[in-house]
């Protein structure tokens, strides 16, 4: 009995990463797992039924996205606490990361049933691996917002925020995520793009997010594929307490003066960082506009 055999003799739920791109990144237990287990949920049987294919994997599958997984959960795990033994997939990646199974592996979780990972790709990770920003404590945020107000709402939340940021984008928001990260984040904060990792357009460009916006506007192919924006987390803290009193001052000076003179003369009259006033004053003068 091979090492596949024995895993999926019992009832259990397996969540199985699956390349983001490059199929050489498939494992070779995710392989093992897939062709032994009884069945297999899949977000979109038709993309997963090409990576079964190419494996030669001949499992039945079935289709598990956000929109019936709550139905099916309570019956999946009836039949997992029989016996029946299922892995999960999505896309790409990891599932459950910016992906369907939740719900799944809750009910399953509260069942008793036995879930077993089968790590392997999540982008992420692999951005997070290559980005040269701090590693050591980081927050995944996920998708923003895709509406404009609810993005800068929840950006403000994140500004003061010391640990790397992380996001999943999509093509055709990059630009404006950018544009509105540089506005509450301020132009100098660093981040990091990464492309199609793992594909063969595959690109990791570093810099500020001034320099970062101007990359992507320059040229159309950088807007094109799968993006993951790294940010630097806010690395003073204090740089960025603009008190009342000093957005007040700020504010009258911003009615006669350039953003750069209102925000210096405010830093000599309150005390206030200079730099966090001037990001400040270039918000008021978005929120204005
Ligand atoms: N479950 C996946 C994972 O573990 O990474 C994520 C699924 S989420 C629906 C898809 C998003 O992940 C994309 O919009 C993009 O932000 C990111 N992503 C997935 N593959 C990527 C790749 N090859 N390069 C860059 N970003 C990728």
């Amino acid at each position: 009995m091979n090492d596949s055999a024995a895993e999926t003799s019992v009832g259990a739920l397996y969540v199985v990463a699956t390349p983001i791109g490059n199929l050489g990144d498939m494992s070779r237990r995710a392989v093992e797992i897939l062709t032994g287990v009884d069945r297999i949920a899949a977000e979109d049987t038709r993309r997963t039924g090409r990576l079964l294919q190419h494996y030669a994997i001949q499992t039945p599958m079935f289709s598990l996205h956000e929109h019936n997984e709550r139905e099916l959960a309570a019956r999946l795990v009836e039949q997992m606490a029989q016996g029946q033994t299922l892995a999960l997939v999505s896309d790409a990646g990891t599932p459950l990361i910016s992906d369907p199974g939740y719900n799944l592996v809750r009910a399953a979780r509260a069942a008793g049933v036995e879930i077993v990972p089968v790590p392997g790709p999540s982008a992420l990770v692999a951005a997070l691996s290559v980005s040269g920003l701090p590693t050591d404590h980081f927050v995944f945020e996920g998708f923003l917002p895709s509406k404009q107000a609810a993005r800068k709402a929840r950006l403000e939340l994140l500004r003061p925020e010391s640990r790397t940021l992380i996001f999943y984008e999509a093509s055709h928001r990059v630009l404006d995520c950018l544009k509105d990260m540089q506005v509450v984040f301020g132009v100098e904060r660093q981040a990091v793009l990464a492309r199609e990792l793992t594909k063969q357009f595959e690109t990791v460009h570093a810099g500020s997010l001034q320099t970062l916006l101007r990359w992507v506007s320059d040229d159309p192919n950088q807007q094109k594929g799968e993006f993951v924006i790294l940010v630097e987390g806010e690395q003073n803290a204090a740089a960025h307490d603009v008190n009342a009193e000093a957005e007040r001052v700020l504010s009258v000076l911003l009615e006669e003066l350039p953003i750069k003179t209102a925000a210096k003369l405010a830093a000599r009259i309150t005390g206030v960082n200079k730099r966090a006033l001037y990001d400040r004053a270039l918000q008021l003068k978005e929120t204005q506009s």
